[in-house]
């Protein structure tokens, strides 16, 4: 555990909190005082997560999930730096301390501060919801659904295995699945290679039937001339997306890549701020997936969500994580009209040694309905954290890497 408490010396330039208005609360009576930050903690957790412990001073307590998977310990480190910011601030002033945390140390963006500040984020919006007896939702305009659906991992690294785990899930109940289109894949790929990936859409398909959708995430294996080449070939499987369809660092391919198939391609985990999701929009991008613990938290998320909807795009935020970033990104989701679909991890391959529903009191706002999670009236993020778990997951830890993949030449494969 890594703990900051009020009391330390402030940073030269920091504007000082506020001066408090004495006020009664009309519907608590309590003295209308802003809280106060008091106590940042965070806390390693496996398979691969963190999450952050913010306490106030009237014991108000917000939780969130900063981490970049692989790259949880600066990510902590980063979040104990912005605590020295954040320590005798009122939670309550949320975007003020989003455009301070994002911009005020000069050198801005980029996975690791980006999801520190997005971990706070969701603490402090937790806060602000759980003071007023709302969830955050409610907060941010209200719902327009009342569930969200939701699809489930099938791997896919494995082709063979396709079959028998898209039949688990359906049998599950959800209406949507998503599996890796392939393994590592040679940059221009041989017959073999194509086939394998026509395999397990094909496969896919027919177990699912017309009924049901499955995505297709290309992980960023796959170059853009194999993409160019299996786009138009998995049409005829009508896949709901394909995600990744290249790295994000091929942006001047997509336009490209958009008009190869008339698959909706969807992309945006690896991307940290609205601007950079300006350029897929523009290139023609159906499908935003920002994570919610990497792309600033809940409010960057939403305007992520809003300039989507200028383009006429979806959102389908990516959330391999914990019921922290879960359930934040079920926050957004309730309030946002183009909002699409929602990835989750319960069950997904990746998780090994521990389980989203390990670090939660009340498992039921994660009780799938067909595929679907139910709209509560749970206030602030409407998840309600196992902290004894949380701080003995901390005790075991993690060091979770990415895998390092290599092609038989021995030269780096993209995981
Ligand atoms: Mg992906």
């Amino acid at each position: 555990m890594a703990s900051a408490r009020a009391g330390r010396t402030p940073r030269t330039g920091r504007a000082p909190p506020p001066r408090a208005a004495r006020a009664v609360h009309p519907h608590s009576g309590r003295t209308d005082r802003p809280m106060k930050i008091s106590r940042i903690e965070t806390f390693l957790a496996p398979p691969r997560w963190m999450f952050v412990r913010v306490e106030t001073d009237e014991g108000v307590v917000g939780w969130g999930e900063p981490v970049v998977e692989g790259w949880a310990e600066p990510v902590r480190a980063a979040v104990e730096v912005l605590s020295e910011y954040l320590l005798g601030q009122d939670p309550a002033r949320i975007e003020d301390h989003w455009q301070v945390m994002t911009k005020g140390g000069f050198y801005r963006g980029g996975p690791v501060l980006s999801s520190a500040v997005a971990g706070l984020d969701q603490a402090l919006w937790d806060i602000k919801g759980k003071r007023h007896g709302l969830p955050v939702h409610q907060l941010l305009g209200g719902p327009v659904r009342e569930q969200i659906r939701a699809y489930a991992w099938v791997g896919g690294d494995e082709p063979h295995a396709v079959r028998d785990a898209v039949t688990a899930q359906v049998e599950a109940g959800f209406t949507a699945v998503k599996m890796n289109g392939c393994g590592r894949m040679t940059p221009v790929a041989t017959r073999a290679e194509v086939r394998e990936c026509l395999l397990r859409a094909e496969t896919a398909r027919e177990v699912l039937g017309d009924e049901r959708d499955f995505g297709l995430d290309f992980h960023g294996r796959v170059s853009p001339a194999n993409a160019r080449r299996l786009l138009p070939l998995l049409a005829d499987y009508a896949p709901m997306f394909v995600e990744e369809p290249v790295l994000s660092d091929y942006l001047q391919a997509l336009p490209d890549l958009v008009n190869a198939s008339n698959i909706p391609l969807a992309l945006g985990e690896r991307l940290f701020t609205r601007r950079e999701f300006l350029a897929p929009l523009q290139a023609g991008v159906a499908i935003l997936q920002p994570d919610i613990s990497h792309a600033g938290g809940i409010s960057e998320l939403r305007r992520i969500a809003a300039l989507a909807e200028v383009y006429g795009a979806q959102l389908a935020p990516h959330c391999p994580l914990g019921p922290v970033a879960l359930a934040a990104s079920l926050q957004v989701a309730f309030t946002t009209p183009n909002f699409l679909i929602q990835e989750q991890s319960i069950g997904i391959h990746y998780n090994q040694g521990a389980e989203l529903l390990d670090y939660v009191v009340d498992p039921e706002p994660f009780r799938f309905h067909g595929g679907s999670l139910l709209r509560t009236d749970r206030p602030g993020l409407g998840v309600e954290v196992d902290e004894a778990a949380v701080r003995a997951a901390d005790e075991r830890g993690h060091a979770w890497r990415n895998p390092v993949w290599r092609h038989e030449d021995g030269a780096f494969a993209e995981w």
